[in-house]
């Protein structure tokens, strides 16, 4: 028998990080999933989008603003390719300004990678393309604890009359069961509403809610225990919109919001989810367009990077 093929980063210190194609993290890109543990994938669809548009432009900002990830995780105490074999899948295929042609594109993709045994790392695309992956995630792991971090709950019933938006994966997921509210999370909500009963509806649906104000108020490790207890050791899926962070560190989005949350306070948050069983993780709401210095682009890529150092240390245990 032939020993694991390991895939990992170009060195660095043999070929600067400016040189070569992008791919996540300078990664190889490979579609044949034998060998692979993680896999980098890009879904850029926007056409869910409700007021800005051009998170199709979402996995090509981050990929470019990802090569200067080093592969050793000091917080974290991992060097993420001593353990994982990763690559870089490349983006699914969809089809613009069709949406429930390209959500069926997404999820037979999706199911693809699953069906492998590979944990994903999905890069959006704006929120709507939560719903395929979730579907696809589900039919394999299903109903899920879902982990969201997001200004926004996206559990509105319809935008405009449509049932398919960015604003309305959860509601979709929730009445599909997709996932499983009572042991999910959905971390961040802020900004104005439409009315009252909007702040209500996570908390109706019986997630765990922690809205932004709260956030701001509190303990993050007494949060972090709270997410963790809810999910308990179900399969979960985490689930990131961009605009969780505030504007100030994250303008690079479709809907902002201020009294948002600083970089730092992501990467904390996120390093303090060690230990929960995810088997997908998206990234979603990244527009370059709007992204003068890259400094969105350059965080989404970091996050990414404590996904992959989370998927490393679970892998491990
Ligand atoms: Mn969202
Ligand atoms: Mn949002």
């Amino acid at each position: 028998m032939s020993e694991k093929k390991r895939y990992q980063p170009v060195d660095a210190m043999a070929f600067p990080r400016f040189e070569g194609i992008r791919t996540f993290m300078r990664l190889p890109h490979v579609t044949d999933l034998s060998d692979v543990d993680f896999a980098i994938v890009g879904v850029p669809f926007d056409t869910g989008g409700t007021y800005r548009v051009g998170a199709r432009f979402g996995p090509s900002g981050i990929r470019e603003h990802s090569v200067l990830l080093r592969p050793y995780n000091p917080v974290l105490d991992v060097d993420i390719f001593a353990v994982c074999s990763g690559v870089d899948y490349g983006d699914l295929p969809v089809t613009p300004g069709y949406l429930p042609e390209s959500h069926e594109q997404i999820e037979n993709g999706a199911a693809a990678i699953f069906a492998a045994g590979v944990i994903p790392v999905f890069l959006g695309g704006d929120h709507s393309v939560s719903l395929p992956l979730l579907r696809a995630a589900a039919a394999k792991d299903g109903p899920l604890a879902l982990v969201h971090f997001d200004a926004h709950s996206d559990l509105w019933p319809s935008y405009f009359g449509g049932k398919d938006t960015h604003g309305t994966p959860f509601r979709r997921a929730l009445e599909e069961g997709l996932i499983d509210p009572s042991r999910s999370s959905q971390i961040g909500l802020r900004g104005p509403l439409y009315d009252a009963a909007d702040a209500q509806m996570s908390n109706n649906e019986g997630f765990n809610v922690v809205t932004g104000p709260e956030l701001h108020r509190r303990d993050f490790a007494e949060v972090i225990k709270e997410i963790q207890l809810r999910a308990g050791a179900s399969p979960a899926y985490l689930s990131f919109d961009i605009d969780f962070v505030d504007p100030a560190f994250a303008p690079g989005t479709g809907t902002p919001e201020v009294g948002g949350f600083t970089s730092a306070q992501c990467q904390e948050l996120i390093r303090g989810l060690l230990g929960i069983n995810f088997v997908a993780f998206d990234m979603v709401e990244v527009m370059p367009a709007y992204d003068p210095a890259n400094i969105t682009s350059l965080l989404a890529a970091n996050l990414v990077y404590d996904f992959l150092s989370l998927i490393a240390l679970q892998s491990q245990s």
